[in-house]
C-alpha cells in the first residue's frame, strides 16, 4: 500500500508538525487525528471518491485536514485569497461536496459554497488533538447518511489540484496516492532527507510545490515541518532563529525578499547553518542564486516541478555531486528527455520539449481527451517548456513554449533578458515579454521594477552589451509592481494586454 496515511514515517514521539503560538504535534498524534477526521467525514455522509474542498491558511489544522480528506476522500485545497466568483468555479469544476474552513470561516469561500454542500470547521484543542464540526447555523442535509470507514486505496485520487493557470486555463489534475507517494519519496531521495530534518515551509499548501516539496517529502521521512500561518520576510530571521531549520523550498521570488531582508543579518544566519536551500517552480536568476549561497553558505539547489507531476521533475543534486548554475538539474526517479515535434527522442546538446515518465506523473487530465491527447505522446508527458540537456543529463529550461519570443522568425528566450536585467544594480524585478508588431510578428519590451534611479537608455545600453541587438528589449515599462497569478508567478503572457501595448 502507498497512500498518504501509510506515507507519515516518523516514531510516535517525534514532531511532525510545529506552528508558532500552537502545541507541537507528534507523529503518534497526527496519525490519531488524521484516522479521527477521516471517520468523522465518514460519519458525515463523505467517503472515497467525494471531493472535499478546503480553504485555510498554512498550519497544523490545514495539513491534518487535508490528509484526513484524503484519507476519507479527496483533498481539494483552494488558496483561501480567492474571491467569491472563484470559489464558485473550482467548487463546481471539482464538483465539490464539503467545504473544511478554520472556525473563523473565510467569509468568501463560505458565500459561495453550492447548496449542496457541507460545511465544516476543523479546530485544535490545547493538547493539538483535532475535530470536526458542522459550521454553525447549517442544518443537517435531508441525504445525511454516514458512510462505512474505507480507507483510500494507492489508485484512488488523493488529491484534486488545477495548474497555476500561467499560459491557459487552469487544468484539473487529479493526483494519485501512488503518484504523490512516488513524488515525495524522489524528493526525499534528492536530498537524502531524514528524521533529523527540519523544513520551514513558506510555501502556500494549496499549490503542489508546498504540498509535495515542503509537506510530503519532510513527513515521508519522518521529519519535522514547520507551518507558520504563512510567507512573511519580516518574520523568517525569528522563525529561523526559532525552529532552526535544515532547509527550506520557496519560490525565486520569496528568496529574493528573503535576501532583501536577511542581508543584513548574515551573522545571525550563519550561526544555524542549512544543508541546502531549494528553489522551484519558476525561473532563479543567476545573480540570486549566487547572493543566496553567499548569505547562507549553503548549496542553492533550483528544482523543476509541475502540478502534473506531483511536482519534482529534476533536482541539482546535494554536493558532492556538482550542482550546475542555470541548470534545473536531473531526474531524480523520474526520466527526462528532450523531444521534438515529431515525437523523436533528441540527443544532448539538441533543444527541444521537455518530456518525462514516472510513477509521479499522473495518467490524465481529468474530463479533458483534447489536453490529454496533446499532452502525451509515445508514454511520454509533454511539459509545454523548452530545454536542453548536456552529456550528464543535466536540464537547462529555455523558455516556455508558449512564452517564447519569435521577432521575426528569431526565437527569443525572454529569461535570458530577464537574467540580464536583474544585473544590472537598479533593476529589483524585470520581465520581457512579446508585443504584438506588424513587421515582425513580435517585438520585445520589458517591464522593470527599480530600486535605484535608472534611465531608459542606461538599461538599453546595459542589455546591448550583453546581448545581440535583436535581443534587447525596444522598451521599457517602469512599474512598481509586476502582476503575478495567484501562486505568485509571472505572467509573461499577459504583459502586453495588461500594460495596453498594442501592435506598432
Ligand atoms: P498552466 O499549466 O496552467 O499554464 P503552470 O504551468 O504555471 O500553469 P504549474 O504546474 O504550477 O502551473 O507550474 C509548472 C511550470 O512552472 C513548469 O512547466 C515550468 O514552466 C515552470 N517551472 C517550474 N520549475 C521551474 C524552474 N525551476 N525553473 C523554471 N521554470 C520552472
Ligand atoms: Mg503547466
Amino acid at each position: 500500500m502507498t497512500t498518504l496515511y501509510e506515507l507519515l514515517a516518523g516514531e510516535d514521539n517525534h514532531p511532525a508538525l510545529l506552528a508558532p503560538g500552537k502545541p507541537p504535534v507528534t507523529y503518534g498524534q497526527l496519525r490519531e487525528n488524521v484516522l479521527k477526521l477521516a471517520a468523522q467525514l465518514n460519519q458525515f455522509g463523505f467517503g472515497r471518491g467525494d471531493r472535499i474542498a478546503i480553504a485555510m491558511i498554512n498550519g497544523p489544522e490545514l495539513i491534518t485536514a487535508f490528509l484526513a480528506a484524503a484519507t476519507a476522500g479527496t483533498s481539494a485545497p483552494l488558496n483561501p485569497k480567492y474571491k467569491q466568483e472563484e470559489f464558485a468555479f473550482y467548487y463546481e469544476d471539482t464538483a465539490a461536496k464539503a467545504l473544511i474552513t478554520s472556525p473563523e470561516g473565510i467569509p468568501a469561500a463560505i458565500a459561495a459554497a453550492l447548496p449542496t454542500m457541507t460545511l465544516l470547521t476543523v479546530e485544535a484543542d490545547a493538547q493539538g488533538r483535532c475535530s470536526l464540526e458542522r459550521a454553525a447555523g447549517q442544518a443537517r442535509s435531508a441525504t445525511y447518511a454516514p458512510k462505512p470507514v474505507e480507507l483510500s486505496l494507492e489508485d484512488d485520487v488523493a488529491m484534486i489540484l488545477h495548474t497555476s493557470g500561467t499560459t491557459s486555463r487552469p487544468k484539473r489534475v487529479p493526483l494519485r496516492h501512488r503518484n504523490l507517494f512516488a513524488s515525495a519519496g524522489n524528493i526525499r531521495g534528492t536530498y537524502s532527507l531524514s528524521s533529523a530534518d527540519i523544513t520551514l515551509c513558506v510555501m502556500p499548501l494549496f499549490h503542489i510545490h508546498g504540498i509535495v516539496g515542503s509537506m510530503l517529502s519532510t513527513l515521508s521521512s519522518g521529519g519535522t515541518v514547520v507551518c507558520p500561518a504563512g510567507f512573511n520576510a519580516m518574520e523568517f530571521l525569528s522563525l529561523f532563529e526559532t525552529y532552526s531549520p535544515t532547509w527550506y523550498s520557496a519560490v525565486p521570488t520569496m528568496h529574493q525578499m528573503v535576501l532583501a531582508r536577511l542581508s543584513k543579518h548574515a551573522d545571525v544566519v550563519r550561526k544555524k547553518p542549512l544543508r541546502f536551500i531549494r528553489s522551484s517552480s519558476a525561473p532563479m536568476p543567476g545573480v540570486v542564486r549566487e547572493r543566496l549561497e553567499e548569505l547562507f553558505q549553503a548549496p542553492q539547489l533550483d528544482s523543476y516541478g509541475m502540478t502534473e507531476a506531483s511536482h519534482q521533475m529534476a533536482s541539482n543534486p546535494l554536493p558532492p555531486r556538482e550542482r550546475k548554475g542555470g541548470s534545473v538539474g536531473i531526474g531524480f526517479g523520474v526520466e527526462v528527455r528532450i523531444m521534438d515535434d515529431v515525437g523523436n527522442l533528441l540527443k544532448p546538446g539538441e533543444i527541444g520539449e521537455v518530456v518525462v515518465r514516472g510513477p509521479n506523473v499522473v495518467d490524465g487530465y481529468e474530463n479533458n481527451p483534447e489536453a490529454n491527447a496533446a499532452a502525451y505522446t509515445n508514454g511520454w508527458f509533454r511539459t509545454g517548456d523548452q530545454g536542453v540537456q548536456d552529456a550528464e543529463g543535466y536540464l537547462s529550461l529555455t523558455g516556455r513554449i508558449k512564452e517564447l519570443i519569435n521577432r521575426g522568425g528569431e526565437k527569443v528566450s525572454p529569461l535570458e533578458i530577464d537574467d540580464v536585467l536583474l544585473r544590472h544594480p537598479a533593476v529589483a524585478e524585470a520581465l520581457a515579454f512579446a508585443v504584438p508588431h506588424k513587421m515582425l510578428g513580435e517585438e520585445i519590451h520589458a517591464a522593470v521594477v527599480l530600486k535605484g534611479e535608472c534611465e531608459s537608455a542606461e538599461l538599453r545600453a546595459h542589455c546591448a552589451a550583453a546581448l545581440a541587438e535583436y535581443k534587447v528589449p525596444k522598451k521599457f515599462h517602469v512599474l512598481t509592481e509586476i502582476p503575478r497569478g495567484a501562486t505568485g508567478k509571472l505572467q509573461r503572457i499577459n504583459m502586453a494586454k495588461f500594460l495596453q501595448v498594442g501592435s506598432e
